[in-house]
């Protein structure tokens, strides 16, 4: 068995560095395409999409480092997803119910508003589930005689002091006996 030549082994060493060539210029190239399509998901703007595929191609390695470091932090699908998270959010927010008098966030199951005083609910007298003030019979026990607007204001209602009976006026003593004769 005899060695190699010298030839052949240039001719095998060449065709090895062809295929690692190859092999790092397909490595090249597709670092450039991904760099392209991910700031294409990252920006509208054309000009950026093109600018980190130069950036990638003219430094090939550095360049992807500092595609890494500039690029904006989230994607457009993830900008979106947090828009509609964030008008969720809002649209919640407003939808939680507020006082009338003094819009500020109410609980709904309360009856006065503990900031201003505001009636917001009324008691059923029968069975003392909460209703609308506007509401004329009870959804719950199907009392009819519910009056709108005025159902147990009582219950809250501070009520009125007693008035002091009056100190009775001495009675006029009729003149007894004065006049009889
Ligand atoms: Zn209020
Ligand atoms: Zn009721």
């Amino acid at each position: 068995m005899s060695l190699p030549t010298l030839d052949t082994l240039i001719s095998y060493l060449t065709i090895v560095a062809a295929i690692m060539g190859a092999l790092l210029a397909a490595l090249w190239l597709s670092l450039i395409i991904w760099a392209f399509r991910d700031m294409r998901a990252r920006s509208r703007d054309p000009f950026a999409q093109l600018l980190a595929a130069l950036l990638v191609a003219a430094l090939p390695v550095v360049g992807i480092v500092i595609y890494f470091i500039l690029r904006p932090p989230e994607t457009l699908a993830e900008a979106y997803e947090r828009a509609l998270e964030e008008e969720a959010l809002l649209q919640e927010i407003e939808e939680r119910p507020h006082c009338p008098g003094c819009s500020r966030v109410i609980n709904d199951k309360w009856l006065l508003c503990p900031h201003c005083h505001t009636r917001l609910k009324k008691a059923c007298p029968d069975c003392n589930s909460l209703l609308e003030l506007q509401w004329n019979l009870c959804p719950y026990c199907g009392n009819h005689a519910v009056d709108p607007y005025k159902a147990n204001v009582v219950d809250t209602a501070v009520p009125a002091p007693n008035p002091l009976p009056e100190p009775e006026a001495p009675e006029d003593v009729e003149p007894v006996g004065e006049t009889e004769l």
